[in-house]
């Protein structure tokens, strides 16, 4: 098969609602071209030179499980995507290219590879999420170093997000972005699941955030234009994240950032509102009010930045309060820009958070915004400012 074509196929990827019971379009399509069922194998991963690679794990091995119950995954052959920071104007990705070129050229005729845990050095644990722990990771044969999520089906099944995490996995293991979480491939056994996920080796952006308690406007900046970059690529596949907030952001080894957590993303909108448990503050205004539960896009996910990028800037988010008075606040757009927030920043946020969705900032624009522009000059990288301590840019505190 060659590679305009997978190419092609990946484009056509997109997610179905939550009445679908089936695994959805992505795997139907992989049933239909075989070429494209490739086997999966991270051994093309051994030649990284991530410094991930370099990492010694602290070994602490867990049952192995009966291999016989394990069933195989079936995605397509990765190769793990440059750590390297993304410039601020990055928009198509070449490592992704590499990726499918690469695919393509290992594609094995001996069928998907089958995963178990046995292949797996486990160690120390990364944290813990609602359903489940991540353990840091090493595939045996290659020494790849990654992330592997360990999900019990029957918290699974008693939360009632089965589906949820079908589409998470669907959808997130047909992504390849710097800026977009990897998940290279899953497995289970009777009992669990297990997601074998990019290591993000500098954590949460949140516990970032707080440490900081704000962010100098250069670093803001880049983070928002890496956002850009990761939404340009999911919007173009038609996936909407939807849950856009520091929780749901890691940070890679270059201090680049990894949108993860595709728990609430679609294509189409689902039963997200009956499930809604946590807080509004990162909600859009076209999901709170009742103008029908179909009747919002991808621009969602534009107002989500705004509120992160204010939140990046201030610190605290732009409409917290009580839940009543968030739900007016958002509904009503009502917000003010603390004075220490440059004039390009804040002209920036009030052209994310519009109510209307069509009048929002669009994901190109932002890329040309003056104050992207200002402070993600060609060929810089964040980590290098990080680095170097202190931002090559006076205007950190411009009011
Ligand atoms: P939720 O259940 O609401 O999604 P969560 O996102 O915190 O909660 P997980 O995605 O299971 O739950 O992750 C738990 C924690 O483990 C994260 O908050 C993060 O600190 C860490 N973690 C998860 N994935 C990775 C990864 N790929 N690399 C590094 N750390 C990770
Ligand atoms: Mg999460």
């Amino acid at each position: 098969m060659d590679v305009s074509n997978l190419e092609a196929a990946f484009e056509r990827i997109t997610v179905t609602d939550e009445n679908d019971d089936q695994l959805v379009t992505t795997t139907t399509y992989h049933k239909s071209k075989t070429s494209l069922s490739t086997a999966v194998s991270i051994s093309g991963l051994a030649s990284s030179n991530s410094a991930a690679n370099r990492m010694k794990l602290p070994l602490q091995k867990l049952a192995t499980v009966n291999s016989s119950k394990i069933v195989s995954a079936n995605i397509t052959k990765v190769t793990l995507p440059s750590q390297a920071a993304q410039h601020c104007s990055s928009d198509e990705n070449p490592s992704h290219r590499r990726t499918l070129t690469e695919s393509a050229i290992y594609a094995q005729p001996s069928g998907p590879k089958q995963w178990h845990l046995g292949m797996f050095e486990i160690g120390k644990p990364l944290g813990k999420g609602k359903f489940g722990r991540v353990y840091l990771a090493k595939e045996r044969s290659t020494g790849f170093v990654c992330a592997l999520k360990v999900l019990h089906k029957s918290e699974l099944q008693q939360g009632g997000v089965e589906k949820q995490v079908r589409r998470e996995i669907e959808i997130q293991s047909h992504l390849a972005h710097p800026n977009v979480l990897r998940l290279f491939g899953y497995f289970h056994d009777a009992k669990r699941i297990f997601l074998i996920l990019e290591f993000a080796a500098k954590g949460e952006l949140y516990k970032h955030l707080r440490r900081e308690q704000r962010f100098p406007e250069w670093k803001a900046a880049q983070y928002i234009a890496q956002m850009a970059a990761a939404l340009k690529y999911l919007h173009k596949k038609h996936v909407m994240h939807r849950d856009i907030k520091p929780e749901n952001i890691l940070v890679g080894i270059h201090g680049e950032i990894k949108i993860s957590d595709f728990g609430w993303s679609v294509h189409a909108p689902n039963n997200r509102r009956n499930t809604m448990c946590g807080t509004l503050d990162y909600l859009p205004p076209e999901m709170l009010s009742g103008g029908g539960k179909n009747f919002y896009s991808e621009k969602v996910d534009l107002w989500s930045l705004g509120v992160l990028m204010y939140e990046f800037l201030v610190g605290e988010a732009p409409f917290e309060d009580t839940q009543v008075i968030t739900y007016r606040k958002i509904t009503r757009g009502e917000y003010t820009v603390p004075k220490f927030v440059s004039a390009e920043a804040k002209d920036l946020i009030k052209r994310l958070l519009v109510l209307d969705p069509e009048k929002r900032i669009t994901l190109e624009d932002i890329e040309k915004h003056p104050w992207i522009v200002k402070h993600c000059q060609k060929g810089e990288r964040a980590y290098n400012r990080a680095s170097g301590g202190e931002p090559h840019s006076s205007s950190e505190r411009d009011s």
